[in-house]
């Protein structure tokens, strides 16, 4: 299939999900036309320069104008007053998607705000790097990659089956769940290995000089792919937690039992146990390679 799908397309933010989106929709000739909107001219300016926009603006409203299609593409923590600015500029029969990486509060902050006849399907794709910004954007970002949409059973089918394509486009593989599944899943695939590549490269800082020299002298002992997780966006992964709490102290609290139990385990001397757990998380890593997601 070829053609564009929409014929005027607003990014609000356009970063490295935004960015990468964008490319795509150039590459592939997907919108009529595309317009950036960011808070800073800087940014701007250089989704222009990149020629990732055809026009830009700093105003919501502005920027959402006659659009068929808007896609927030900014921190989480910016989604109310967002919503609350292109509410009375949207298009009747606009529809609104985002790639925000909790839902729950994507649906909280948006769907109240928006006039009716505008058909929101929350969206995330489930790929990223630890760059931020419009340059560090590429164009097969989402191949191969899942994003998942958890639009409300009443939303339109046909604006969820045209997001749904545009990810295809993208190279995406499309998955549909409520949002609260959503996020209870990736608090334990992606925001708590967050969590946890924060607080032991965290601590090692915290350690005294000698010790972290030794420690960036031998990181390839294990430590540098913490480093790799822990250099992500330090605004998105703060919203992460504070937008997705419930499911993550949940998910916390089982870890931290296990983790107690690895430690008797090696207070104890308990070799069965230790090999047990390593022999099954081997089996794990083997089944993200088979389907994959490596
Ligand atoms: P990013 O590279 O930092 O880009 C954020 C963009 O939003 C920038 O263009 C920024 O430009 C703009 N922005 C910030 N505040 C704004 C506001 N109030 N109004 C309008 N624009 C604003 O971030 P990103 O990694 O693309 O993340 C964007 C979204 O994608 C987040 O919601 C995140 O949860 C989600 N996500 C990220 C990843 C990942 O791995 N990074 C993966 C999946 C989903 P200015 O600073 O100039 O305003």
């Amino acid at each position: 299939m070829s053609g564009p799908l929409f014929d005027r397309v607003a990014f609000i933010g356009i970063g490295l999900i935004g960015s990468s989106l964008a490319r795509v929709m150039r590459r592939d000739s997907l919108a009529g036309h595309i317009v950036a909107c960011a808070r800073t001219q800087a940014t701007l300016d250089t989704a222009l320069a990149l020629g990732l926009a055809d026009t830009a603006s700093t105003s919501v409203a502005e920027a959402v104008k006659g659009a068929d299609l808007v896609v927030i593409a900014s921190p989480m923590s910016t989604y109310r007053a967002i919503a609350a600015a292109m509410a009375p500029a949207l298009m009747p029969g606009a529809i609104v998607t985002d790639v925000g990486s909790v839902k729950g509060s994507a649906v909280a902050d948006v769907t109240p705000l928006l006039p009716a006849g505008v058909h929101f399907v929350p969206g995330h794709p489930v790929a990223g790097t630890e760059h931020s910004g419009p340059e560090a954007g590429f164009d097969t970002l989402f191949r191969g990659r899942w994003c998942i949409l958890t639009p409300e059973a009443a939303t339109d089918a046909g604006a969820v089956e045209r997001v749904a394509e545009l990810w295809r486009r993208a190279g995406a593989m499309i998955e549909v769940m409520d949002w609260r599944h959503h996020d209870m899943v990736l608090a334990i695939t992606s925001h708590l290995p967050h969590l946890i590549a924060y607080n032991i490269v965290g601590t090692v800082a915290d350690l005294e000089q000698e010790t972290q020299r030794e420690v960036i002298k031998f990181a390839a002992s294990g430590f540098r792919d913490f480093t790799r997780i822990a250099a992500s966006d330090p605004v998105m992964w703060r919203d992460v937690f504070l937008t997705n709490r419930e499911a993550v102290l949940q998910m916390l609290q089982r870890f931290t039992e296990d983790l107690s139990r690895l430690q008797r385990a090696i207070r104890r001397g308990e070799a069965d146990e230790l090999q047990d757990l390593f022999t099954r998380t081997r089996a794990v890593r083997r089944g993200i390679i088979d389907a994959g997601q490596a």
